[in-house]
C-alpha cells in the first residue's frame, strides 16, 4: 500500500520548489518506513534543485533528518516501530572491497530503498542523497535508519544525519585533531563551525575560524574558536601564522570548496601538517600548487567526505555527547518553519542568514 503524503519537490532546473502530494510505499524487505519529525535545509538541496549534481528531475529534496520509525519491512532487525532515528545516507553494505578492507566509511554500494517514492501519476521521484525527507514520511533502506537516544530534540538531532556531522568528522574522523593541536577552520557556516565544535570537542588548544563575514565568525567563537579572522580584511595565512608562533596550525580544515581558500588552508599548516577539504568544489574548479612545495611541507592533504562518519557508530555517540551537555547541537538550529517554507529558507541560507533552517512536521 502506498501513503500519500505532502512532499518538497524539485521539479525543474532552477525552478523554485513546491509542496505535493506523493506516494510512499509501504516498506519491502530490509527497508524502513520513518514518520519524519525534522529535516534541516542543507545547501547539497539547493544544488539538486540547481542541477548540480545530477539532472534525474523530479527530485524529492531533504535529508538531514530524524523520526519515528512507523513501519519496516521484513528482515529487518537493526530497528523497530517506535524507534527515535537519525536518517544517514551512508548505509555500508558490508560486501563491497571497501567494507571488506575494514573501511566501512568509504563504502562503494551504500544502500538505499529499493521502491521509488512517486507523484500522484505515478512519475519516480529521486529521493535527495537516497533520503527524501521533506516529507511526512520517508522510506529508506533500513540500515540509513540509526536508532538514538529519543530525549534528543528532534531538530538537533536531524542535523547530525548530514552537515554537522560532516564538520564534526572531518575535525575528529579525517584530520584526527587531538588534544593540545592547533586549528583553523576556513568557512564558518553550518559545516565550519561543526569542525570547531568537534576541534573543541577532541581537545584543540588555538581554533582559528576564518570568514568574510563577521556574523558567522561572531557563530564560530559561540562554538568554540579560541581566534577569528575576517579574511575580507586580513591575510589569513599570515594571520594564522602570526596566532600560531609563526609556524602555522597542525590541521587545516576548508569548509567552503574553493580554490583560493584551498589554497590558504594550504599554506595555513605548519610543517608536516594535514589540510583537510570538507567544502564541496564546482566541477570546473582547479588548483595549482608549486609541486615542490607539496613535497617539502610533507604532511597530509586529505578530503572528507561526509565526515568520514560511520552513521551506526557516530551518531548515537554525538547524541549522548549533546544531552549530555558537551557539543551544542541547539545552536545550529537557526529558526524552525513549515514545509512550505523551503524556498524562502534557501534563500535565507544563500544570503548567510542562518546555519541551518529546519523544517517540523
Ligand atoms: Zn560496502
Ligand atoms: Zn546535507
Amino acid at each position: 500500500m502506498a501513503n500519500a503524503v505532502k512532499g518538497v519537490i524539485a521539479g525543474a532546473k532552477g525552478a523554485p520548489v513546491s509542496v505535493e502530494t506523493i506516494l510512499v510505499p509501504d516498506p519491502g524487505p530490509g527497508e524502513a518506513l520513518v514518520r519524519i519529525q525534522a529535516c534541516g535545509v542543507c545547501h547539497t538541496d539547493l544544488h539538486y534543485r540547481e542541477g548540480a549534481i545530477t539532472n534525474d528531475f523530479p527530485f524529492l529534496l531533504g535529508h538531514e533528518a530524524s523520526g519515528i520509525v512507523e513501519k519496516v519491512g521484513p528482515t529487518v532487525t537493526n530497528v523497530a516501530p517506535g524507534d527515535f532515528v537519525i536518517l544517514a545516507w551512508r548505509a555500508p553494505c558490508g560486501t563491497c572491497r571497501s567494507c571488506l578492507r575494514g573501511r566501512p566509511w568509504y563504502c562503494f554500494a551504500s544502500r538505499n530503498a529499493q521502491q521509488k517514492m512517486t507523484r500522484q501519476d505515478g512519475t519516480p521521484l529521486s529521493a535527495a542523497l537516497g533520503i527524501g525527507a521533506f516529507a511526512e514520511l520517508a522510506l529508506v533502506a533500513a540500515g540509513q535508519a540509526v536508532k538514538v537516544n529519543a530525549a534528543a530534540r528532534p531538530e538537533a538531532a536531524g542535523l547530525v544525519g548530514c552537515g554537522i556531522m560532516a564538520g564534526l568528522g572531518a575535525a575528529i574522523n579525517t584530520g584526527g585533531v587531538s588534544r593540545g593541536d592547533s586549528v583553523a577552520v576556513i568557512g564558518c557556516g553550518g559545516v565550519g563551525n561543526a569542525a570547531i565544535a568537534g576541534a573543541k570537542l577532541a581537545g584543540a588548544y588555538t581554533i582559528i575560524g576564518v570568514d568574510v563575514d563577521d556574523r558567522k565568525l561572531e557563530w564560530a567563537k559561540q562554538f568554540g574558536a579560541t581566534h577569528t579572522i575576517n579574511s575580507r580584511h586580513t591575510d589569513p595565512v599570515q594571520a594564522i601564522r602570526d596566532l600560531t608562533g609563526g609556524n602555522g596550525v597542525n590541521v587545516a580544515i576548508e569548509a567552503v570548496g574553493r580554490p583560493e581558500t584551498y589554497t590558504q588552508a594550504f599554506y595555513a599548516r605548519d610543517h608536516a601538517g594535514t589540510v583537510v577539504l570538507v567544502g564541496v568544489p564546482s566541477p570546473e574548479m582547479k588548483i595549482e600548487l608549486p609541486l615542490l612545495e607539496v613535497f617539502g611541507r610533507g604532511g597530509v592533504l586529505k578530503s572528507s567526505w561526509y565526515g568520514d562518519c560511520l552513521p551506526s557508530r557516530d551518531f548515537p555517540m554525538f547524541i549522548d555527547l549533546y544531552l549530555q551537555g558537551r557539543l551544542d547541537l541547539e545552536r545550529f538550529v537557526s529558526e524552525t518553519i513549515t514545509l512550505d517554507k523551503v524556498e524562502e529558507a534557501f534563500h535565507k541560507m544563500e544570503r548567510g542568514e542562518v546555519l541551518r533552517s529546519v523544517v517540523v512536521f
